[in-house]
This record gives C-alpha cells, structure tokens and sequence, in this order.
C-alpha cells in the first residue's frame, strides 16, 4: 500500500468528488507535496460502497454531492470497519458542521481555497493511523501475553519487590489448591518455601538481582506434600530497574515417584546380581574343591596305601617315586590353599597391601630370573627392557606374585622348549610389563569372564590349575591403581600386560 518509491510516498487515494477539474486540483496538490498517488474518483453512493475496500490509504470527500455527502460515506466507511483516514475537502463549511464531522470521525477538514494545506493534512493523517495501528498490535501483544500466563499449564505467580502477592494465573490456584484469588492475594512469597533457610536463600538471590533454578518442597493447602521445580526471577524494566518478582512452579511429585522406584528397582537389580555371582562364585569353587582337592588327595592315596600294603615288596627307588609323588600332590594342595586364601584376603578387601618406593627394574629382572629357575621345563625365557631405573611405589610381595603367575600361565599353556618373552617398557606416566607366549591362545568365548575367579577356558586340556591366578592378577594389579588387558590368539599364542601408573 504506502511504499517509499523514489523518496517520494506512495499512496492510493479514493476521491468521493463530483467536479473534475476541483479532483485534478486535489491530485495535482498531493503530487507538489511529494505524494506519488494512484487514484480513483467516484460521485455516487453505489460506486463508494463499489470501490469501498481496506486498501485504500486515505478517503478525500468533498461535503455535499448532489445525492450524497461526506457523512454518509464516512458512516459506510465506519460500518465496514476499515480504518482508512477520511479527510473532508469542501468548498464552503460552517463550524457546526465541521464539528459535527470531526465527531463522526473524519480525519481531518479543510476548505479548497486552503488546499496547500492538504500536504500536510495527509501527513499527519497517516501518521495518526500508523500510530493507531502500532498501540492495537501493542495491546494485541498484552492480551496475547495475559491470556498465555492465564491459561499456563505451569504455576505462575507475581509479587512485588518484597515478595507481596499481586498475581496467580488458574495453574497456581489449582496446584496449591485454593479456590479463588482473593485468599491468596497479598500473601508472601516466600512463604510458599516449606523450608525457611531455602526462602531465605530465595530472597537473597534475588536482591543480588540473580535468577534462581531449583526443585522444592511445598504443601498444598490442605497440607498434602508436593515436590516442586521453581524458577523465581526479577523483572526488570526498559532501564533495566527491578519492578517485580515473577515466580513459575511445577509439580515433579509424581515423577520424583517415579524415578525413587526406579532407583530402588535398580539397586534391588544390582542385588539380586551381585547375589547371582556370589553364588555362582561359589558352585564353582564347590566343583573346584571336588576336582582339585579330591584327585590330589586320591593319588596320595594311592601312593600310600602301596607303600603301607606292598612295602616289602618295593625296592628303594620306587619307592621313593611314590614318596615323590606324594610330596608333589602335597605341594599342589598348598599352592591351591595358598590361591584361594590370597584371592579370599584380596576379595575381601583385608590384603595387606604396602606399597613402597622401590626401583622397578631390578625388581622385575630378579622375579624373572627366580621364576627361570624354577620352572623344569625347557622353556626359554626371555626378558627385555630399555628401562635402566624407575623407582615407584609398589608392594613387592603382591606384583611378584603377579609376574610370576603371568610367566607360569605362558609357559603351562605352551609347547615345553618354546620362548616366553617378558617386556617392560615406561613412559612419564605409566609402565608396562608383558608376557607373551606361542602356546594355546584363549577361545573368544572364554576370554570374557577370564579374570572371573575359577573360570578356566574350554581348551585347558589336562592342564593342571585353579582358575584363580588371573582373578589374583588383577586384583593386585587394581590395588596398584593400574589395569589388565590381553591379546590371543587360538593355537598362535596370547599377550597378557599389566599398566601401572608411576605416580600409584
Ligand atoms: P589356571 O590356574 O587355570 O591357569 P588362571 O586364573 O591363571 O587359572 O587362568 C585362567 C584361565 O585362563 C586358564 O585356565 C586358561 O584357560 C586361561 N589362560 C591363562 N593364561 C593363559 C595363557 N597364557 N595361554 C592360554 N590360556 C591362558
């Protein structure tokens, strides 16, 4: 409608005028006054109501036609409801009538002798309409923003500076449970804060000019507990000086329910598992004890009672063989004892575990060397390292006892005469100890639950053990603040390597 073209305004102008040269006058004014105009003329009543339509900019009516007049136009103009400024132009006007028509709700008059005026008329005119429309779309805006608190699913109050009560929306009458307004209004605030200390908090806040963001706990009128979400804020002005407090408020009761079952079923999950694995612990610690205890025990048997039933019967190195063989079975069991009782003590949180500062790689070379001398087999062993020194806190009884239970595994589950490599390596952070075989390797399914105390994998064969040095192996490893990991490979061999860090 009303563009800016060529710094000039256009506007689109409906004259109500019988005469053509006074229409001409009245165009050719608006023009010299800066107006680019598109225009129409018409001079009867049924043409107005014709052209009648809101996109015109202004409505030029001259007072009298001979069968119709400015008043009735405007009438029409009011009955449709278009707010298009109607300016009155006429020959000759009395001041009673000029009055008259300004009542009715011209815009503007002004007489053809004055029509330099007209210009300006125009102007202001528009201007009077532009500032109209913008106040409507302002208390649109208000009536929108009213009825949206109004009808909020969330509780809103509003209160002054001190906290006084001047506003609930329906949301808040309905969640506190009051029936009307009145029996809030000017109420404090801050008494809807159950706890005293956290209106305090509130309050202070809020005059450090800070929004606040929490959860609370309330009662309804009728003393029922709620559990709340609040955001308390100051609002401020255009000069950004507080005029009020707005508060919101919404009930979580039921999802605060909701989620305290869902955390008592979880631990009540967490239970029931952990029940699960102490008594699968346990069944496979009873079949171990079938197993493990009962086969040594029935070969001493078996020694013995030769020994007691034949003894004149065997010569001397027999019967040292069977003697031998007892002491081995003996010394089975006590490494078995010892197994269970270390993995008991570490499980069980009572190990004694005393970290001191010592130099890592004599250590490590010695436990190595130790473990070659003990094995009885062809294995070699081999030990790498460029480390010269690194002195860290550790229990030495508990990490030899770790290495070693590393290198007998490589060497238990690897052909007799293969190579066992031990390589520590360190960097700033941590250090490294690994042990690599070309032995059997650990099936996938196994690898999982590997470290898991008794569990020993599908392809041990007729290997003897317990299923606990690598459950003990990572539990000293974890004392030491550090992790167990491995590699393998079914039939090319495994890598098994403990991370310590050096500030443990
Ligand atoms: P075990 O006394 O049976 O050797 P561990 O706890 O030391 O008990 O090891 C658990 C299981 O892990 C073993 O039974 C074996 O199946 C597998 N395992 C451990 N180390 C190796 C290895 N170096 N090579 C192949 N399998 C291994």
């Amino acid at each position: 409608m009303m563009k800016v073209r060529d710094m000039k305004t256009a506007i689109q102008v409906l004259l109500l005028e019988d005469n053509h040269d006074d229409a001409d006058l009245l165009i050719a004014e608006l023009v010299s006054s800066g107006f680019d105009v598109e225009w129409k003329r018409v001079e009867t009543e049924a043409a107005f109501l014709a052209r009648l339509s809101p996109d015109w900019d202004i409505i030029l009516a001259d007072y009298t036609l001979p069968q119709f007049n400015a008043s009735k136009a405007l009438k029409h103009l009011q009955d449709k409801g278009y707010d298009i400024p109607f300016i009155v132009v006429t020959g000759t006007i009395s001041e009673e009538i000029a009055v008259t028509i300004m009542r009715e709700g011209a815009a503007d008059y002004l007489l053809k002798d004055r029509l330099p005026r007209l210009g300006e008329a125009v102007r202001h005119a528009l201007s009077e309409r532009q500032i109209r429309f913008e106040k409507q779309l302002a208390e649109r805006e208000l009536r929108v923003m009213d009825w949206a608190i109004h009808s909020s699913i969330n509780a809103v109050a509003m209160a002054d500076l001190e906290g006084q009560i001047n506003f609930v929306n329906q949301a808040f009458l309905d969640l506190w449970g009051y029936d009307s307004y009145g029996q809030i209004h000017g109420g404090s605030l801050f008494m809807l804060w159950e706890k005293e200390d956290e209106a305090h908090h509130i309050q202070k806040t809020l005059h450090k000019r800070q929004n606040l963001q929490s959860e609370m706990l309330a009662k309804k009128r009728n003393n029922t507990s709620m559990a709340l979400q609040f955001s308390v804020s100051t609002v401020l002005d255009e000069h950004r000086q507080p005029i009020c407090i707005m508060a919101m408020f919404i009930d979580i009761t039921e999802a605060k329910k909701v989620a305290a079952a869902q955390r008592e079923a979880e631990i009540l999950r967490i239970q029931l598992e952990k029940e699960k694995e102490l008594r699968d612990l346990k069944s496979r610690f009873m079949s171990m004890v079938v197993h493990d205890f009962r086969n040594p025990l029935a070969v001493m048997q078996l020694q013995l009672d030769a020994l007691i039933h034949y003894a004149d019967r065997l010569d001397q190195s027999t019967k040292e063989d069977r003697l031998n063989l007892a002491l081995n079975q003996i010394q089975h069991l006590n490494n078995l004892m010892n197994d269970v009782l270390a993995i008991g003590q570490l499980e069980s949180n009572d190990a004694r575990f005393h970290p001191k500062a010592h130099d890592l790689i004599p250590f490590c070379k010695q436990a190595v060397d130790v473990f070659r001398e003990s094995i009885g087999t062809n294995h070699i062993i081999q030990y790498e390292t460029a480390s010269t020194a690194l002195s860290l806190p550790f229990d030495r009884q508990l990490l030899r006892r770790a290495v070693t239970n590393l290198l007998s595994n490589a060497v238990k589950y690897s052909p007799d005469g293969s190579t066992v490599h031990v390589t520590l390596k360190n960097t700033p952070d941590y250090v490294t100890i690994a042990v690599t075989d070309k032995g059997i390797g650990i099936p996938d399914d196994d690898q999982k639950r590997l470290f898991d105390a008794f569990h020993r994998a599908g392809n041990v064969g007729a290997v003897a053990g317990t299923g606990l040095g690598l459950a003990i192996v990572k539990q000293v490893v974890e004392l030491h603040g550090g992790t167990i990991s491995f590699s393998s490979e079914v039939g090319k061999g495994s890598t098994f390597t403990i991370k310590i860090p050096v500030s443990s």
